[in-house]
């Protein structure tokens, strides 16, 4: 196996001492490979799933030329250019169809999604004709074939519809279950085991002693992790202790495609995370140009990619989602872009901004008449997480952008989506 150092040193420009973020999420992306092992699953549990195999449709969907409104179906050439009197012979009802055909001068009743009877090629809407004693008159200006829908219109027997890579939606586990399939292939779910380290950590349930704060960051891990529809293994709160965090890592490896913890990588930080990532495996300590999040690590335990992400509740987030996320995504096997979703906004006030690094301010996105206009949250210190709570998208000023004055166009990751 190649060595991530090896890898991340043919990034062009990578410094690991001041990292574009562009860099790291390349540097990441050059790493991974996603999980081989594919499952069966029943349609309905494939939902947020992978695809791994090709959809083809073995039947037409709709499987015959129907109706698209209730109506009567006729011939369309016995249409003249006025009133037209045709002979009701029958019905045609959804998933009953009239068995006979059609001839000239002659109608039949149909309601939505039932088969085209023999002989006709147009429905005409019932609202528009009189139907008495077994005559039905027709207003003119009929066109040739209107309200029919054709075998094959929304799928084709035996033309792909969904590629291997694809995450499975709503709509694509109905179009499966159209296609008559009841059972399909998906990758294999990626294991994340993570945990968070720091001795100041105090578990819920525990009375806080001087100096210690709440362990936050595992909670919005399992949040962020149970979006994305990974399985993981949580695996608490580590001492800063080399023989609980050696356990731990060794435990992670063992199971998990990735591990991510929190904590511990800041520069100049005296305690054992760092040393023990370097010892059980390779990691790469990196400052990144960007705030919050600068400090992280990177790296490979075993099979098992390492995100070393730091402590602050913030940098948590704006980490994960800006490179654990994507990672994720990736060696989860899905196909085309993961990165969020950028949009354009216009920033309503003047925003605090450095050049020489990536700012992911939050932002609460709204419209205003036909524009998207943007506001930073209040404090924006990586350890308010109050800030993420009360956004509902990141401000990303990049690189080399300086202070943005109010009325300047922004780009905005909204957070739905960012499941
Ligand atoms: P560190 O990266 O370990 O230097 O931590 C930076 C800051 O984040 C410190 O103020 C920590 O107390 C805080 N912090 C670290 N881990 C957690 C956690 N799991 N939950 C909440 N806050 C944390
Ligand atoms: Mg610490």
């Amino acid at each position: 196996m190649k060595r991530i150092i090896e890898i991340a040193q043919a990034i062009e420009g990578y410094d690991p001492d001041a990292l574009h973020v562009d860099k790291a999420r390349a540097a990441i992306r050059a790493c991974l490979a996603p999980v081989q092992e594919l499952e069966r699953v029943p349609v309905r549990e494939a939902l947020g799933r992978v695809l791994a195999e090709e959809i083809v449709p073995a039947i037409d969907v709709p499987g015959h030329d129907n109706t698209a409104m209730d109506g009567y179906a006729v011939r369309f050439p016995d249409l003249g250019p006025e009133t037209t009197v045709l002979e009701e012979i029958g019905a045609a009802l959804a998933g009953k169809a009239f068995a006979g055909t059609v001839g000239p001068g002659q109608c039949v009743r149909i309601t939505t999604g039932a088969v085209m009877p023999a002989g006709t090629d147009t429905v005409v809407v019932q609202e528009v004709v009189k139907a008495q004693g077994g005559k039905v008159t027709i207003p003119p200006g009929q066109k040739a074939r209107q309200n029919v829908r054709y075998a094959g219109e929304d799928l084709k027997k035996g033309v792909p519809v969904l590629s291997p890579g694809r995450p499975l939606g709503a709509a694509d586990i109905g179009l499966i279950a159209s296609l008559g399939i009841g059972e399909l292939a998906v990758r294999r779910r990626v294991r994340v085991a993570f945990f968070c380290t720091g001795d100041e950590l105090a578990s819920i349930g525990a009375p806080l002693k001087e100096g210690e704060v709440y362990d936050s960051n595992r909670y919005t891990l399992h949040g962020m992790l149970a979006r994305l529809g990974v399985e993981m293994r949580d695996l608490g709160v580590v001492r800063d202790d080399p023989a609980a965090l050696e356990a731990a890592f060794r435990d992670a490896a063992a199971w998990a495609d990735a591990i991510v913890t929190t904590g511990g990588v800041s520069v100049g930080e005296a305690d054992f995370v760092k040393p023990m990532m370097a010892k059980l495996g390779e990691a790469l300590f990196w400052r990144i140009a960007m705030r919050p999040g600068r400090p992280m690590a990177f790296g490979r335990i075993g099979a098992a990619f390492l995100f070393g992400l730091p402590g602050n509740p913030v940098a948590v987030m704006v980490t994960f989602y800006q490179f654990v996320r994507e990672a994720l995504l990736v060696l989860g096997g899905r196909a085309g872009d993961c990165a969020p979703l950028l949009l354009d906004a216009r920033a309503t006030e003047p925003l605090r901004k450095v050049a020489g690094r990536t700012e992911y301010q939050r932002g609460i996105l709204f419209r205003e008449g036909a524009e998207l206009q943007v506001k930073a949250t209040g404090q924006q210190g990586s350890g308010v997480l109050r800030s993420m709570s009360e956004a509902n998208c990141f401000i990303v000023l990049e690189h080399a952008r300086g202070r943005v004055q109010a009325g300047e166009s922004v780009q905005v990751q909204p957070f739905e989506g960012l499941a």
